[in-house]
């Protein structure tokens, strides 16, 4: 545990996960003393239990535009991203066997993916440009008779790049039109839920299947939940019990569950404030070391087309990770990419930067900067300070070992 000192504390790694809101964890702690039933129980505890359980899905389900029904709670974003890409491919084997992904997606969809491969099925990655924007012709001209899934995220984990789910959506529901197909459209919310608006009604329109993870909201670790379209079959993942409707059997995480709906209370009713506060940070710090520090490049989208959680940025002739643990003692926290990735970093570094096409020195220098609603514009400064003194440090002396 980290100890408690009056030292400065300038947490800046939001996209990797979030300090829990304190009024989730005391939700969580009275579900734990007080509301320890089963859901699946008939006594007055399980009622009590089952009550919360459906009142936090109720309340998830609506902050995406989605009935109740068709949300499941699973343990983590990666649980519902390997379920849809193994559902996918076992439900529709007789339809086909090929899946296309973005290249720049989290290994929760790229590993499966990959095992999928191994299996048999062919496997399309679909090109991103330096910004991280899907390459849109590839991925219509990628669209054939025995595709069976697309999987494209909301928002990038290592840049925040906001990717055209509606165009994307569009593009899938046209060919499964002309062509008879079932395509099924999924989209990895776990970065972009609570950042930006998404919408079953409206901007997600068309997505079949949609992911999202508690711990990105300042909810609690080990809780996801999936989105499944009405009438969409996707077969169960866990067998057991029955419970999330047969789709994830085993006893329900109550209070993760709980402190889940209180995030995202929490989240959809401050949005737009804790949104301005993120953009407002990130534009100070983007303006601020484009104006201090020379030789660097802006890997994130500078207008409306990032999201206002993340920043990344290269600070040429330096290292990452060296720039890191020397910022850490100035009590200032963030990432080289993405840290939940990390027991997958090659030795050619973030997987979505080799994407973008970003060479070797500039992978080499990238920062991740990534935003919550606690930071603030002195943070932002003190920041600054110690990242231009770091970076300025590490060029004179080429390197700190
Ligand atoms: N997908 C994306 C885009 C992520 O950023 C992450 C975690 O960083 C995950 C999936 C995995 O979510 P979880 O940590 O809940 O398994």
């Amino acid at each position: 545990m980290l100890e408690k000192t009056d030292k400065k504390l300038v947490y800046l790694d939001n996209s990797a996960t979030t300090r829990q809101y304190d009024a989730v964890t005391e939700t969580m702690l009275q579900a734990m003393r007080e509301n320890y039933g089963n859901p699946s129980s008939l006594h007055a505890l399980g009622l009590a239990a089952e009550k919360e359980v459906r009142a936090a899905r109720k309340t998830i389900a609506a902050a995406i535009g989605a009935k109740e029904e068709t949300l499941y709670f699973t343990a983590c974003g990666t649980e519902s991203d390997n379920t849809v890409l193994f559902g996918a491919a076992q439900a529709k084997k007789r339809s086909g066997n090929k899946i296309l992904v973005s290249a720049a997606e989290h290994p929760a969809i790229l590993e499966p993916a990959r095992k999928l491969e191994s299996l048999g099925y062919e496997v399309v990655r679909i090109g991103v440009d330096r910004l991280c924007h899907p390459d849109m012709n590839q991925l219509a001209a990628e669209l054939t008779e025995d595709t069976i899934l697309l999987s494209i995220m909301g928002v990038n984990n290592e840049t925040g790049t906001i990717m055209p789910i509606s165009e994307i959506a569009k593009i899938k529901a046209d060919y499964n039109k002309a062509h008879g197909t079932d395509i099924w459209l999924h989209s990895d919310c776990v970065q972009a839920f609570g950042k930006i608006p998404v919408d079953l009604a409206a901007n997600y329109r068309g997505v079949d299947l949609l992911s999202l993870s508690a711990h990105k909201i300042h909810g609690p670790k080990g809780m996801g939940a999936l989105y499944v379209r009405k009438g969409l079959n996707l077969p169960a993942f866990l067998l057991g019990g029955g419970q999330e409707q047969h789709l994830r059997s085993g006893t329900e995480n109550t209070p993760g569950i709980i402190g889940f709906g209180k995030a995202a209370a929490l989240a959809m009713t401050n949005f737009d404030a804790r949104i301005e506060t993120m953009r407002t940070c990130r534009k100070f710090l983007l303006e601020a070391c484009k104006a201090e520090i020379p030789d660097i490049r802006i890997n994130s989208p500078e207008d409306e087309t990032a999201c206002p959680s993340v920043l990344n940025i290269s600070f040429l002739g330096t290292r990452g990770e060296v720039l890191l643990h020397t910022l850490e003692q100035d009590g200032i926290y963030v990432s080289t990419g993405s840290a939940c990735t990390s027991n997958h970093a090659s030795a050619k570094g973030s997987h979505v930067l080799n994407a973008m096409g970003l060479s070797p020195k500039e992978i080499e220098g990238a920062i991740r900067f990534s935003f919550s609603e606690f930071n603030t514009i002195e943070e932002m400064e003190y920041t600054v300070e110690k990242v231009k003194a770091a970076v300025q440090r590490f060029r004179r002396l080429g390197s700190f070992r």
